[in-house]
């Protein structure tokens, strides 16, 4: 079972590890290693970027995903990479590319807990963090506000990231924990024994297996772009200048 490095360490680049399984795919090759600092695409997160670096021979991974048989780190197909199981090697990813993820994916937590504040009724329902198009949608439960201004929500934003910044954690909890902290939320994810939580101090933490950075100071530039409603979903749309 790889362990997931990047659930630990948002800020790491680079780690050496131990290439437990490969597998050709048309003209690429999927490796799997003992750990992976690489974030496969989910979660409406895209997937890292970077290398891989065996016997000194850097090989470029175009893509990361889950499949049945782990993460699988996705690289063109080279003759050197079918005899290479059991070798170590040095992962390392597209640092700028990461970092802006994971921002754009903290951002997208960060407003849902704004509007929850604002509204009691609404809850987190879908993110699509991609720099092109970041949004986030909530869900009422009942309509209590026909509109929001895009204007108080980039003020509450100064105020979370410039004058008064959180702090950022995650940490396990078990499925009970989660239905009783977030009851809306608890039946739309995998009913997993423990679940990994992401909590922006002074919210309620929800349950989240991407890539989060550690402090609402690195949201300069965060602010929201347009806020739309469709029936009982609110689309809210923001970018990170
Ligand atoms: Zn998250």
């Amino acid at each position: 079972m790889t362990t997931f490095k990047y659930f630990s360490d948002t800020y790491l680049e680079e780690f050496t590890t131990q290439i437990i399984h490969v597998m050709t795919m048309d003209d690429s090759v999927a490796v799997y290693c003992d750990d992976t600092i690489f974030y496969p695409q989910g979660g409406g997160q895209p997937c890292d970027l970077g290398v891989i670096i065996i016997d000194g021979c850097a090989h470029r991974v175009h893509h990361t995903e889950t499949t049945e048989k782990g993460i699988a780190h996705v690289l063109e197909s080279h003759p050197s990479l079918l005899t290479s199981i059991g070798k170590q090697c040095i992962q390392k990813i597209d640092i700028p590319r990461r970092l802006l993820n994971a921002k754009l994916h903290t951002a997208g937590h960060l407003l849902s807990h704004i509007f929850e504040e604002l509204d009691h009724n609404l809850s987190p329902a879908k993110g699509h963090h991609y720099p092109d198009d970041a949004y986030i949608e909530l869900i009422e439960s009942e309509r209590t506000h026909d509109t929001f201004s895009a204007e108080l929500i980039n003020l509450k934003i100064n105020t979370l990231v410039n004058k008064s910044p959180r702090k950022i954690l995650s940490f396990e909890l078990n499925l009970s924990e989660v239905q009783s902290l977030r009851p809306q939320l608890s039946t739309f994810i995998p009913q997993s024994t423990l679940m990994r939580m992401i909590a922006i101090d002074g919210f309620t933490p929800v349950p989240c297996g991407g890539t989060h950075i550690s402090n609402t100071t690195e949201l300069k530039g965060l602010q929201v772009t347009r806020i739309k409603r469709k029936k009982d979903r609110i689309k809210v749309s923001y970018s990170i200048n």
